[in-house]
């Protein structure tokens, strides 16, 4: 555990069982003992055909835990239930969650379920998501807030005031200018009362990677001016009451709550002169910037660490807040926030297994006689590797690794002029691993291939360089022996995972057991990517996206129920994405197994296997009577 940090980055949810296997606690640290879940067997039911109760899923793996999530949602109610009572503010905290995070429809039905008794709500960003919120709150508290960001056209607006009229409760934030109009005109022709609010540009910038959204340049928002137009404009047409929300988010992972107390204070204060110039003001909503520590470190320097706790978050939010209105005689506004990564990072896990690794051979030094190597090198490879030898005598490393480095540039000129035989370009690199090795400049990294697409699970490493915490979920009472880089499936260099948390450039690993990893799978879980992975994850090299499981505590000690397993894509699936007609392409292939594969074996029913082998492909074969999506039960 404390190899990879588990307790740092994982904690309240993750850790390490006597097994050695990675262990959830559903409930954070209300989980009592017996209810932790190893996370090795859950993949194994899932995963394995042959254990009872398999399901046989493809891997890579979601497996996710809605207890987590109800958690998560519970932990941030509460945080900011404390803060309002233990500082007198007057008024509630009541979030929403922004879709965007995790469209997934169990998570967003999970969240607007298990945050029905805090009327926690809802943020949309585009249509299709302003139709998902819409019926998802259907079942929600009827006081849950819809709220409703992003570039709105008139088709956006239509929508959203027709969600008010199904007595949802809708904010249309205005994020230009000119969307004022829209929605004066367009309410005025349905016949609606909006409810609207303005997101404001604020000042107070947050300087880390995902701070670009902040500022007086940040891409979405209105400046004071505009802002100040608009209130004129909903003044002159009547609909000053109708303004009721101001909405800000100056980015993700707001590193500091000096930061963040500084972003709502100034916001507050906009609110307060909102509320100066005559708009029925009720609700602040902080957007979205509580942050996940995704190393353990607790920093605020770094773009995936973050030098709070939720209850601090909360703290410096209601005290900011309070703090600006109280100056202004005004009175508090409910508080809003729209988390996202706080709320889903900790409730899936990606799952995957190196199928195979680079293996690892001893440096060969004589796998060709010195002799004849040293005769074959030009007059500056020989003195080259004369120094070599004086230094490694001398006990001069550092002059031992140059001299070896200079020896074997030469030695590829050479081969390439064609003066140098294979053997010989063998025997160089040998010899250099084995100076390398033997002067500890360099531990052995091989390469794990892992199975699955990096630029589809795990699309934030390869645009922006976030790192995420990646460990095997077992055998961690092993030592591991070997350091390693993940490589993918894809036949793309960037697919590969060649920097980890704290630094490091490899990640120490376990020898696979067996002959390529046949001795039981060694898998490995990338943790706290419940936000934006799955969201963003594309179709690079037609990869498609992982089996995902629901993974619940059931009765009795360390048991589990796997209550909805949804398969990976087939090949047919992810072709028809990029418009291939699966079932034509099968047809055209069968065709010529029946013209070909007949003719040439002489043998009637050749072609009849052939194309059914190739039917599995299409149509992904354990899965082709299976319904596509199929629910358990405990
Ligand atoms: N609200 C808005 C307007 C956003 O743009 C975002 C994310 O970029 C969020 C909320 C969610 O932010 P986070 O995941 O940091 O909570």
């Amino acid at each position: 555990a404390a190899l990879y940090k588990v307790d740092g980055w994982g904690a309240p949810y993750f850790t390490v069982n006597c097994s050695g296997n990675i262990s959830i606690r559903p409930y954070g640290t209300d989980t009592l003992s017996h209810q932790e879940i190893d996370l090795l067997k859950v993949v194994k039911r899932a995963s394995d055909p042959k254990s009872s109760g398999g399901l046989g899923l493809q891997l890579p793996l979601i497996v996710r835990f809605p207890d987590v999530l109800k958690n998560r949602l519970e932990s941030l109610q509460s945080a900011f239930d404390y803060a309002v009572q233990s500082q007198g503010y007057e008024a509630r905290y009541q979030g929403v969650y922004p879709v965007k995070c995790n469209q997934d429809r169990f998570v967003v039905e999970d969240i607007v379920k298990f945050g029905s008794p805090f009327r926690f709500g809802l943020e949309a960003g585009s249509k299709p998501e302003l139709l998902l919120a819409m019926s998802c709150l259907c079942k929600g508290s009827p006081d849950a807030l819809l709220v409703c960001n992003g570039f709105k056209d008139v088709e956006y607006i239509s929508l959203a005031l027709l969600a008010r009229k199904l007595c949802l409760n809708t904010v249309i934030v205005l994020e230009q200018e000119e969307e004022v109009d829209l929605v004066i005109d367009i309410s005025k022709k349905i016949g609606v009362r909006p409810v609207i609010g303005v997101r404001a540009k604020l000042r107070t910038k947050h300087s880390g990677h995902f701070g670009s959204t902040s500022g007086e340049k940040g891409k979405f928002g209105l400046t004071t001016t505009q802002i100040l137009r608009v209130v004129k404009k909903l003044e002159l047409s009547g609909f000053l009451d109708c303004l009721q929300l101001l909405h800000f988010h100056i980015g993700s992972q707001i590193p500091s709550t000096a930061l963040l107390a500084d972003g709502v204070g100034e916001a507050a204060q906009i609110y307060c002169e909102l509320v100066r110039l005559g708009a029925c003001m009720k609700v602040i909503d902080i957007g979205g910037g509580l942050g996940i520590d995704y190393d353990g470190s607790k920093s605020a320097n770094s773009d995936i660490s973050v030098a709070y706790t939720l209850q601090e978050y909360a703290s410096a939010v209601v005290q900011a807040v309070r703090f600006v209105c109280d100056r202004n005689g005004v009175k508090h506004p409910v508080l809003c926030s729209e988390s996202g990564r706080a709320i889903v990072s900790h409730h899936s896990i990606l799952i995957f297994e190196a199928v195979s690794a680079s293996s690892y051979e001893t440096p060969q030094v004589s796998s060709v006689g010195q002799q004849y190597f040293v005769e074959r090198l030009t007059e500056e490879g020989r003195a080259d590797y004369r120094n070599l030898y004086s230094a490694a005598v001398r006990g001069e490393y550092d002059s031992c690794v140059l001299y070896a480095d200079q020896l074997k540039q030469k030695c590829i000129e050479q081969f390439k002029e064609g003066s140098l035989g294979i053997e010989q370009l063998a025997a160089v690199d040998g010899l250099c691993e084995f100076v390398s090795k033997a002067v500890g400049a360099s531990e052995p990294v091989r390469t794990y291939h892992v199975n699955l697409s990096i630029f589809t699970s795990i699309p934030d490493f390869w645009a922006i360089g976030q790192l995420f915490p990646i460990v095997p979920i077992h055998r961690l009472d092993d030592k591991p022996g070997m350091r390693g880089i993940l490589s993918d499936l894809t036949c793309d260099s960037d697919g590969k995972i060649d920097k980890f948390i704290g630094g490091e450039s490899s990640l120490p690993l376990h020898e696979l057991e067996g002959i390529g990893g046949s001795g039981g799978g060694y898998f490995l879980g990338m943790f706290l990517g419940g936000a934006y992975e799955e969201a963003l994850g594309g179709f690079h090299n037609l990869f498609g996206g992982p089996s995902v499981v629901r993974v619940s505590q059931s009765d009795g000690p360390h048991s589990f129920a796997v209550t909805c397993a949804v398969p990976g894509l087939s090949c047919g699936d992810v072709l028809r994405v990029m418009q291939h007609e699966p079932e034509l392409m099968f047809e055209t292939l069968k065709h010529r197994a029946e013209e070909f594969v007949h003719e040439e074996d002489g043998d009637g029913m050749a072609h009849v296997s052939l194309a059914s082998g190739l039917a599995r492909y299409f149509h992904n074969m354990p899965y082709l009577v299976a319904p596509s999506s199929c629910c358990l039960t405990a």
